[in-house]
């Protein structure tokens, strides 16, 4: 178990997060788009725990466990809800074995699809539902908490607190479509100020928002709170007419298209950086080579760090080899 804790490593320094798994999943055949729940933790464990790997050898310096819409009402749209426990704790082994002693494991809460500013009843329903998953993967132990891709602050304040109630550090994100408001109306400064007084030790923002359109709110947030930043941007070219990729044409199976490079990616973690954000990692569309970049853009480690790289001296094709030699034998 890696010994320093996420609040002593962000004293430090940036800490560089993990890409997205469910619709990388998803594409690799394990994941159904649309309800997007994670019973693959228990359908096809070494799925979840190779990409876990791969983003540990790219530089994560965090893996979440996979347990993303893994609360038991979620899981119960899929015929899952009975084995809610088994998902969310293989959910945490999975990211522990990968983790190993090189990157922390955080356990994983988001969005309940039940909460309902109306109906104050909700709050109960999402709490308890919440408190459930949270317990499962406890069990197995986690390092902290990230609770993610809220879209009503309401919502993410019930999250919030279980940083105390738990005694766990939590990172809560709020997730922003086309408008820079959450669902109940709140402005980014606004929700980073009511999340940290909750108790959130990091707040900040994640998904829908490809990094163009995600780092006004990262800006937005750095100046309304002391509390330390998070963003986790997806890996998609959002456009200034749909500025979230759950908008876009190709969502949810045809968004090759639409996904950045890794310079890209790299060239985001750098602007993340210098507006001041403490944690930095991607969302939907990230993948292991867009986290390498990443990881070299915040002058992070990555296993074998160079022997990927091109090289320029050698060809890169055989045409260039032989062109190379045709040319070589002229003179
Ligand atoms: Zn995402």
């Amino acid at each position: 178990m890696a010994t320093t804790g996420i609040l002593e490593r962000l004293r430090d320094d940036i800490v560089l997060g993990d890409g997205g798994y469910v619709l990388e999943l998803e594409k690799r055949g394990y994941v159904q788009a649309g309800p997007f729940t994670p019973e693959v933790t228990v359908e096809n464990p070494e799925a979840v725990l190779e990409l876990s790997r791969e983003f540990v050898d790219a530089g994560a310096e965090v893996i979440q466990a996979m347990a993303f819409y893994g609360d038991r009402g979620k899981l119960e749209t899929v015929g899952y809800g009975g084995r809610a426990g088994e998902i969310n704790r293989a959910a945490v082994e999975l990211a522990r074995q990968a983790a190993g002693d090189r990157a922390l494991v955080a356990g994983n809460l988001s969005l309940t699809w039940q909460y309902d500013p109306a109906d104050s009843t909700s709050r109960d329903r999402v709490r308890a539902l919440l408190d459930e998953q949270l317990g499962h993967q406890l069990e197995v132990g986690i390092d902290f908490i990230i609770a993610e891709t809220f879209e009503y602050l309401g919502e993410a304040v019930i999250a919030a607190e279980f940083g105390s109630r738990t005694g766990l550090p939590i990172m809560v994100t709020m997730s922003f479509g086309d408008a820079p408001e959450t669902r109940d109306g709140k402005t980014p400064a606004e929700c980073a100020r009511a999340l940290a007084d909750a108790g959130a030790d990091i707040v900040g923002t994640n998904c829908l928002r490809g990094p163009q359109h995600i780092l006004p709110i990262v800006e937005e947030m750095r100046a309304a709170t002391d509390a330390y930043i998070g963003v986790q941007a997806p890996a998609y070219r959002t456009t200034d007419a749909t500025r979230f990729f759950t908008g876009l044409k190709g969502f949810p199976d045809a968004m090759e298209p639409y996904q950045l490079t890794r310079w890209e990616m790299a060239d985001y973690a750098r602007q993340a950086k210098a507006l001041g954000a403490n944690f930095i990692g991607a969302c939907c569309g990230a993948v292991a080579v867009h986290i390498r970049e990443m990881a070299r853009a915040l002058d992070k480690p990555t296993r074998e760090p160079s022997r990927w790289t091109p090289d320029p001296t050698r060809a890169m094709s055989a045409t260039e080899h032989y062109r190379d030699r045709r040319a070589a034998s002229v003179d």
